[in-house]
């Protein structure tokens, strides 16, 4: 890998009181389920997919030489509540790499016990791995920002969930893994020289270009804030459900991190909770953009020490009008309008009524008004009135040299909670190639129609069939 240049920044953190070298632990027979050709040419890695030493280290072996594993403390708030330190029970990280002047960090997750792994084991099951694998690469082809993963490995290795399952790694990619968890880790603390150190390495690995002055800090907060309003809005607009928005899985880079139990909405449904151990509703999804902002009151807390609290509090109260004009920008990018169409909020809240009715799919929003035509899951009949009414006036607030850029981001098929449920079923059967098929479909591109996908995700089961997904992976 001569033009991919390796380095440990983490490592000039002091030892211990941020991190602790940890040596993974190897997945017994272990077996490549998939590699990720777009994620190893975006990182300038392909040799690895062949090379002698990879499957090892990539299953938790003996690491590539390149790599120095380590495991990095924070704290976070789960479900509104403070759960004290948390930090990387089970994934390690391995260093990043500066390929083409794109800077990326890598993190084998699943790869056994750190000093962080509290009650946990350790280990990443290959149902909830192949979920987190095939969704960086879905999310990204939506235009979301994400972790990506460039591989992923099974095993004999058993791991005890509701039942017995089998464990897996998977190797994910980052521009960044911090997490407003990081800094609350120390701010909980009060040990503000550590805070002082973990916050001037965030802004350096996210945000170097700030002036190095006293105004650096609220700068950085400023940045943070428009990622996430950003990311929130990202999510909102494609009818994605984190499902644990805690703050330890909150990233400072404003990318989508900690796939869990996440999901898409069928129909529109701010209530809807895809985690069934939410039992509040605290991460439904219509509650993001305001978790999202409770999350950076959380981060702007972390600041307080170092810069007046007026100054953060100014900025923060400004966080649901970037939402609302992320937004706004979003939806109408997704629509090919321009964003300061006056027309557009009010199509939006209608085409919302009409993909809120049971038997519509939501995802489909973006096709069906781009195309013109019949979509592939929602009963949607020609004749309806809102449909005929809201295609006519888009007709008229579109703009066609936004169209093909609109198109390629508009999915033709959903990584649905049923396709995964199909596709997970087939791979236990011994019918892993179903990774790669699907993997492969997201890199042809979501907006056209996908055999394997139909095959697996074809039928969505009875719109009124509840379905929740555990926080167990
Ligand atoms: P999550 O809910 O996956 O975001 O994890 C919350 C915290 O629990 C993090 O500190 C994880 O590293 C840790 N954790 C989750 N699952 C395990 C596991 N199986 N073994 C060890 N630690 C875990
Ligand atoms: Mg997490």
């Amino acid at each position: 890998m001569p033009n991919v240049r390796w380095s440990h920044p983490y490592r000039s953190l002091p030892e211990e009181r941020f991190w602790h070298s940890v040596v993974p632990t190897p997945l017994e027979n272990p077996r490549w389920v998939d590699w990720n050709p777009s994620v190893s040419r975006l990182l300038g890695v392909d040799e690895l997919a062949t090379r002698a030493d990879s499957l090892a280290a990539f299953a938790a072996g003996t690491p590539l030489p390149e790599w120095q594993p380590l495991a990095q403390v924070y704290s976070g708030h789960q479900f509104g509540q403070w759960a004290g330190q948390l930090g990387d029970g089970r994934g390690l990280y391995l260093g990043q790499t500066t390929y083409n002047g794109d800077c990326r960090e890598w993190h084998l997750k699943g790869a056994g016990m750190t000093p962080y792994s509290r009650m946990g084991d350790g280990r990443a099951v290959l149902r909830s791995s192949i979920r987190e694998y095939l969704v960086g690469d879905y999310m990204h082809a939506l235009g979301v920002p994400t972790t990506r993963a460039l591989a992923l490995v099974e095993s004999d290795t058993p791991v005890r969930r509701e039942s017995w399952e089998r464990g897996a790694t998977l190797c994910r990619i980052a521009h960044s893994h911090l997490r407003i968890g990081h800094l609350e880790h120390f701010y909980y603390r009060n040990e503000h020289d550590a805070l002082r150190t973990m916050l001037e390495f965030s802004i350096n690995q996210l945000d170097s270009d700030l002036p190095e002055d006293s105004t650096r800090p609220l700068l950085f907060f400023e940045r943070v804030l428009e990622r996430s309003a950003a990311l929130v809005a990202a999510w909102m607009a494609v009818g994605f459900v984190h499902g644990v928005m805690n703050t330890d899985n909150t990233a400072l880079s404003g990318e989508t991190l900690d796939y869990g139990p996440y999901g898409f909405i069928s129909h529109w449904d701010p209530e809807f909770v895809i985690n069934h151990t939410d039992h509040t509703g605290r991460y439904a999804y219509g509650q993001q953009p305001s978790v999202m902002y409770w999350n950076m009151a959380r981060l702007a807390e972390t600041l307080t020490p170092f810069v007046e609290i007026d100054d953060l509090k100014a900025l923060l109260d400004g966080f649901p009008a970037r939402y609302r004009s992320a937004y706004g920008a979003e939806m109408a990018a997704r629509l090919a309008v321009d964003p300061s169409h006056p027309d557009l909020d009010a199509w939006v809240s209608d085409a919302q009524t009409l993909f809120g009715q049971a038997g519509r799919y939501y995802p489909e929003l973006f096709y069906w008004a781009l195309h013109d035509q019949e979509v592939f899951l929602s009963s949607m009949t020609p004749s309806d009135p809102l449909a005929r009414d809201l295609h006519q006036r888009w007709q008229s607030m579109h703009e066609s040299k936004r169209l093909e850029t609109a198109r390629e981001r508009a999915p033709a098929w959903m990584l649905s909670h049923w396709l995964l449920d199909a596709l997970i079923t087939r791979v236990e059967q011994g019918e892993t190639e179903w990774v790669s098929a699907i993997r492969g479909a997201i890199e042809q591109g979501i907006s056209t129609q996908s055999d394997a996908a139909s095959e697996l995700g074809g039928h969505p089961p009875a719109p009124t069939e509840a379905f929740h997904l555990s926080c167990s992976s």
